[in-house]
């Protein structure tokens, strides 16, 4: 006969089997670049902009794609390749949906990258709820370009697609906790709309430079339009033109009640549901 301690330490295993997250929390695993794993309370897992294995700030054991479990939806935010990454191979292991800016979804169809079903089509302003209706996606704007780089696999010919229109995603989880991948962007006025509107409780925000906004772009666009309870800084370190670094950011927000999420990519950090009346304060 069992045990009865061991039997429930295995039910306990099986009914939180995402390393030791805990009940009534979302959990966030960032891989580098602007790679996410969100695990919702309900344990539905959301992956954006999987680039994984050329990627080279994600750590080697994340390269593995079987390594993320159960992926239930895949949210890409352009047609750059540092954030298409391993997306269609990673859609067709889990049969999980890809969604993407509508002309990009349109390519991958057209290529054969991805089989229609898994490539269903949103556009900016537009709110999904693949994942039940207690998670809703919304597509925003975002302030960037969307050009898809394709290599044909036989005659080995590279051009450049359509992409559709480069967008960030507003995620709002079961307890309400909202999150704002913001993509690849420069800043725009705009986000003081989604900072009042949308009032997100984590920001995860391009500070690298160049491509994207720097690190006192970043922290101007936190401080003043979004105003967000977290921020965890993204798209900095994996080529030399994206030289902004989380201190600098950390440095130009100075006072803001931001709280900075000094992660490393590998790491995970847990929510609890948000505090609506300081959200409230704050907006
Ligand atoms: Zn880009």
């Amino acid at each position: 006969m069992r045990p009865p301690l061991l039997a429930s330490v295995i039910l306990l295993m099986a009914a939180f089997p995402a390393a030791a997250q805990q009940p009534g929390k979302v959990e966030i695993l960032w891989l580098g670049q602007s790679a996410m794993r969100i695990t919702t309370v309900q344990g539905k897992v959301i992956v954006i902009d999987p680039w994984l294995k050329g990627n080279p700030k994600t750590p080697a054991e994340w390269k593995d794609l079987s390594k993320l479990g159960k992926v239930d939806l895949i949210l890409v935010t352009h047609g750059h390749g540092d954030h298409v990454g391993d997306t269609a191979e990673l859609a067709k292991m889990n049969n999980a949906p890809v969604w993407s800016p509508a002309g990009l979804q349109d390519t991958f169809i057209t290529l054969g990258i991805l089989p229609a079903e898994l490539a269903p089509r949103m556009n900016k302003g537009g709110t999904i709820t693949p994942l039940g209706p207690d998670i809703k996606i919304t597509m925003t704007h975002a302030d960037h370009s969307s050009e898809f780089s394709y290599v044909d696999p036989e005659t080995k010919k590279r051009s450049n697609q359509v992409g559709g229109e480069p967008a960030g995603f507003i995620i709002e989880l079961e307890n309400g906790f909202k999150i704002y991948h913001m993509g690849d962007t420069a800043v725009f006025g705009d986000m003081r709309l989604i900072g009042e509107r949308d009032k997100p409780d984590l920001v995860m925000i391009p500070i690298g430079g160049h491509f994207v906004m720097s690190p006192q772009d970043a922290a101007y666009a936190t401080r003043e339009m979004l105003k967000p309870k977290y921020a965890l800084p993204m798209h900095y370190g994996t080529n030399p033109y994206l030289k902004g670094t989380p201190e600098e950011y950390k440095a130009a927000l100075g006072t803001s009640p931001t709280e900075v999420l000094m992660m490393q990519p590998g790491d995970t950090h847990q929510f609890d549901a948000p505090a609506r009346d300081v959200t409230k304060k704050r907006g």
